[in-house]
């Protein structure tokens, strides 16, 4: 029986999507050849990419004055190459701290020139999305994280930012509808709602490039990948053709509107009854609660070694929570059933059956 995967990332893909991997490492399209040992330069793979990046147009509906990019090193990499790209020698650029992934954007921003901080929820273990503050309009660009995959936050209504606004969307992208307008650089690192590990995807409105006064590494440049088409060099393109094959799945389920009404659903049920039973308890601020990661503790510890028994037997796996919060994250990305999470609820329901009376 296939398991219930809750994981955070790398997290669940769709099942027809792993089968056609599958068979596209053997025999890719009938050339008797696989998929991994073509020429990425061949007419075969260049369909590929050009599909996967027509798919991400199509489905997040961005503007024909953005790029889309294909990338490596993760989003950790897109760490520093915001700053490099967009940050001026001795300039400055606004973070918000809202979790363990903006510190790591934070602290490479530092490498490269100065950060100011304009909020921070760290006084609250990043139980929440802080609100009220406002944008320096001096500043080169605002960076801010979509979704707190660790904390289970995310940010329902984006600030207002006259400067260029940057984004990393890693757990929420393709999750939601977003206006691509309203920002000039969004990445995500795959392997959360897109596809496998390996490649970063890369949305960025053209004319923000070329503006500071770096001599920047080639590789670095986000020019040379829109220049190259995502080909300066060996793009890692089982990577991408898996993202394209599970954008192609989300298309023909009817895009963002479908799939944003099936995540409401999912995580509703959940936390209703994380709020319900009488032995777990929800960590985030209700009003910041993600759609994506469930945070949730039991309030009794001692009922843990029970719980994750029966969440084995039950093939419920991935749940355990990161270490900096405990308890439990049930991932439900957009290639979640509903019917699992239903498992997971039950379950939760069974243990308070036997254990209050
Ligand atoms: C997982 C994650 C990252 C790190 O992604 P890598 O691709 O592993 O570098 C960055 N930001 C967020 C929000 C994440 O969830």
């Amino acid at each position: 029986m296939k398991k219930h995967n809750f994981s955070a990332g790398p997290c669940i893909l769709p099942d027809e999507v792993l089968k056609e991997s599958a068979s596209s490492i053997i025999n890719f399209n009938n050339l008797d050849l696989s998929l991994i040992e073509i020429s990425h330069r061949s007419k075969p793979f260049i369909e590929v990419i050009d599909e996967a990046k027509s798919l991400v147009r199509k489905i997040l509906n961005v503007p024909k004055n953005y790029s889309i990019l294909f990338l490596q090193g993760g989003a950790s990499l897109e760490f520093l190459m915001v700053p490099m790209n967009l940050m001026d020698i001795n300039g400055t650029a606004v973070y918000t701290n809202t979790g363990t992934w903006a510190n790591k954007a934070i602290i490479e921003a530092k490498k490269l020139g100065n950060v100011n901080i304009i909020a921070n929820s760290s006084d609250k273990n990043y139980s929440y999305i802080p609100k009220d503050f406002i944008i320096p309009e001096d500043a080169n660009y605002f960076h801010c994280t979509s979704n707190n995959t660790i904390y289970g936050t995310q940010i329902k209504k984006f600030p207002k930012c006259k400067i260029p606004m940057v984004c990393d969307m890693s757990s929420d992208i393709f999750s939601r509808k977003i206006d691509i307008n309203k920002f000039d650089l969004i990445y995500a690192g795959a392997q959360k709602n897109m596809g496998p590990a390996g490649t970063t995807l890369v949305i960025v409105k053209d004319e923000i490039l070329g503006k500071n006064n770096r001599d920047i590494p080639t590789m670095l440049d986000y020019r040379t990948h829109i220049n190259k088409e995502s080909m300066f060099n060996t793009p890692p393109v089982f990577a991408i053709y898996v993202s394209m094959l599970t954008l192609r799945w989300l298309d023909k389920l009817g895009g963002i509107d479908t799939i944003e009404k099936r995540n409401i659903e999912k995580a509703k049920i959940l936390y209703k009854e994380i709020d319900r039973n009488e032995l777990f308890v929800g960590t985030a601020e209700i009003e910041d609660r993600s759609n994506m990661n469930i945070c949730f503790l039991l309030k009794e510890n001692k009922l843990e070694k029970k719980f994750n028994k029966m969440c084995d037997e039950k093939g419920i796996s991935g749940i355990i929570g990161h270490r900096s919060v405990g308890g439990y994250r049930a991932s439900i990305y957009n290639a979640m059933p509903i019917e699992s999470v239903k498992e997971l609820i039950n379950l939760m329901k069974k243990l308070e059956d036997e254990n209050i009376s």
